[in-house]
């Protein structure tokens, strides 16, 4: 393995860097970092182990020890006056007892389906998400919302605002200055719609590095912000009568270096397989919602008057629809699924769009693309959808598909009785848990 002899060599060679945090998540995409003393990690990369029982999703407590593999290819540069000085950060990959991939960790699930794909058909899955939040004063307004009941805003600036001085331009330009250095491919970011809140792009990347960088994205919002005095959240729809925060997640699939989107004599100039890939999509919409609108919160967000798809339905222009065409070139052909929230584990997010756009069954429903169907409007429907559905048990395999769908269940259980005593439950539109 060559990557991993480059990375020890190097990690041996930079007597500055003293720890490696391993970073991996849990069924609902909470990301863990667990720090190893370098020398240790040198000697000790391929025989670690851990306690799976107390993460969410993983083994039942009889069956509590898990291998942690290193994912060597997976290997950041930890910029210092955010993480700490002396620190890489590189993904790990569990492994159960027998050595196999862990069902419970659907990074390897994805990494394995997308290398599958290559070695099969010659497919690269590609992926670029927008990831839009909120910046909030105060570093725990989500913690304390329950009391507080409301979240204080930075500014009131709106799309593309100029933002003189103000934090939220500090936050933007630190977070996208770290994102440099950590070696993303940034290409733009900017204030967002409503107030205090932002967005920044990147060139979309290999599905599993794509959804990796979505992963330190979000921590490295939330160390800028916290080191701020603020809090960078996620919530899809934090304040009611405003813009939420989507994760708009932009996908294509190239083969032998070409995009095979890309159809300049096709409808909305998208290749019939690129159609198919949205077709099945369509079909498996209400079945994979749960994955896609992890929270109660994802189903304040999904309304047409604030940007945020609530169809199920393909179009070019209209952003009420869960997929829609942008405008592409032979590069840049791809399609937007819209009805992702950011606070989505975003492997299953990435996995269950490949697969099911993919592998999916083609509905019979005439007209698919315009027919008018809707994506569900609360966190019980959707638990519904993805309980009843066969396409989720071939998805995750049934005990993952259970798992998940106990920890939704017991999320969205929660979240009445946590806000009862402080807002009507008619109001009810926060999620207190933080992914
Ligand atoms: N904030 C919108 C959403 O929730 C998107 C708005 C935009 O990107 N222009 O999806
Ligand atoms: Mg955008
Ligand atoms: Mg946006
Ligand atoms: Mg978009």
């Amino acid at each position: 393995d060559v990557v991993r002899e480059e990375r020890l060599k190097y990690l041996t060679d930079q007597k500055g860097i003293k720890a490696v945090t391993v970073l991996f998540s849990d069924l609902e995409g909470r990301l863990h970092m667990l720090d190893y003393d370098k020398k240790f990690l040198v000697k000790s990369y391929d025989n670690l182990t851990f306690d799976g029982s107390s993460i969410r999703g993983f083994t039942a407590q009889r069956e509590s020890d898990l291998r942690l593999g290193i994912d060597w290819s997976a290997f950041y540069f930890a910029p210092a006056d955010i993480f700490g000085s002396g620190k890489v950060l590189v993904f790990g990959e569990v492994i159960d007892k027998n050595g196999t991939p862990y069902t419970g960790d659907v990074r390897g699930v994805l990494k394995g389906f997308a290398q599958q794909l290559f070695d099969e058909q010659g497919y690269t899955l590609n992926a670029a998400n927008e990831i839009e939040g909120f910046l909030f004063n105060g570093v725990d307004a989500e913690r304390r919302f329950p009391e507080t009941g409301r979240f204080d805003y930075v500014n009131t600036g709106g799309y593309y605002h100029s933002l003189p001085g103000d934090p939220l331009r500090t936050f933007i330009d630190t977070t996208a200055e770290v994102q440099r250095a950590m070696g993303f491919e940034n290409e733009k970011d900017h204030p967002e719609v409503a107030p205090s809140q932002f967005e920044i792009n990147y060139g979309y990347g290999e599905v599993v590095a794509a959804a990796d960088q979505i992963q330190i994205y979000k921590l490295i919002c939330r160390q800028v912000a916290t080191r701020m005095g603020m809090t960078a959240s996620f919530l899809p729809k934090p304040v009611v009568g405003v813009n939420g925060s989507g994760m708009h997640t932009n996908i294509s699939i190239s083969k032998n270096g070409r995009n095979i989107f890309w159809e300049p004599k096709g409808e909305e100039k998208l290749s019939a397989f690129a159609w198919k890939f949205v077709d099945r999509i369509l079909t498996h919409g209400n079945d994979i919602c749960l994955l896609l609108n992890p929270s109660v919160n994802a189903y304040r967000r999904l309304d047409p008057h604030f940007e945020a798809p609530n169809q199920i339905k393909a179009s070019a222009v209209d952003r009420g629809s869960m997929v829609r065409i942008p405008i592409g070139n032979e590069k840049s052909s791809r399609v937007e699924v819209r009805s992702v929230a950011p606070d989505a584990n975003p492997y299953l997010v990435l996995y269950s769009i490949f697969k099911s756009g993919l592998h999916g069954d083609l509905s019979k429903i005439k007209n698919l693309r315009q027919a008018e169907r809707y994506l569900p409007d609360n966190i019980y429907t959707a638990l519904d959808n993805f309980r009843t559905a066969n396409w989720t048990s071939t998805l995750l395999g049934e005990d993952v598909k259970a798992r998940y769908a106990d920890l939704k269940q017991a999320s969205a259980d929660r979240c009445p009785r946590l806000l009862g005593t402080y807002v009507k439950p008619s109001e009810v539109q926060f999620h207190h848990e933080v992914y």
